[in-house]
């Protein structure tokens, strides 16, 4: 049974894909998808040994390792043409690690840019966002949701066959579609943010010191999040 997080980022997997899970921890994404019959073929990846042994195990237990191929590595460092993928899933890791992941998978040439990428990034969406700008992807859709009380992002790219068009700095910091569709969890998730640096302004303003570039910096983030709410 997969948590909310990974059911979402999982939805966008489609019928018989060829799937790389980057970070598979215990291999649960691409178990459930092969045994829900929406693909046959995964390669599950991890760095460190202590997931990559629950991966294996997992994948042993429930009988999948025809289907399921645990591998051992970096990244992308684990696939090659071969396997012929067609989706990539990296979930559940800071969006600068994500980034660094695919930017290293690009310099090594392990994607064709037919694939496509769903991301899930618990922090830094921005720096994913800008990777895949820079990185002729275009975004094809956005969630957010909620669980436990933490905010998760998930985003799909595909590389751009068209012409990019222009991306503006509120599209990397509150997502493409995200700050288009309002829902009520996004607009949670940034009503938080703007209390939390509300409360730093009054910090900063109580403090022996008071450093004024911080407060006007932090005030005009405050403005930003309350036109976006359209406060
Ligand atoms: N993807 C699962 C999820 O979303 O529930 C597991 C997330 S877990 C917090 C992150 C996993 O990524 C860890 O098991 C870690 O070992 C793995 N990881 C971190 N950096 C990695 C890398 N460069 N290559 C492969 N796996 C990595």
């Amino acid at each position: 049974h997969l948590s909310k997080r990974l059911a979402r980022a999982a939805a966008y997997v489609r019928p018989g894909d060829r799937l790389a899970d980057i970070g598979s921890d215990h291999a649960y994404l691409p178990c459930a998808l092969v045994l829900d019959h929406v693909i046959s073929f995964a390669v599950a990846g991890e760095v460190v040994p202590g997931p990559f042994q629950s991966a294996k195990k997992q994948v042993e237990s429930l009988n999948l390792k025809e289907n399921i191929q645990v591998r051992l590595g970096d990244g992308l460092d684990v696939v090659s043409e071969e396997d012929q993928l067609t989706v990539i899933t990296i979930c559940g890791m800071g969006g600068h690690l994500i980034a660094s992941i695919l930017e290293r998978a690009t310099q090594q040439k392990k994607l064709n840019g037919q694939e496509r990428l769903i991301l899930q990034p618990n922090v830094d969406e921005y720096i994913l966002r800008k990777w895949l700008v820079e990185n002729q992807y275009a975004v094809t859709a956005e969630e957010i949701l909620e669980e436990k009380g933490k905010f998760y992002e998930i985003i799909v790219a595909e590389k751009e066959e068209a012409l990019p068009i222009a991306v503006t700095e509120k599209d990397l910091t509150y997502g493409f579609f995200l700050k288009e569709q309002q829902d009520p969890i996004f607009r949670k998730k940034w009503e938080k943010e703007l209390k939390k640096r509300e409360q730093v302004v009054e910090n900063l303003k109580k403090a022996a010191i008071p450093q004024s570039e911080k407060i006007v910096s932090f005030n005009i983030q405050i403005s930003e999040i309350k036109e976006l709410l359209k406060k």
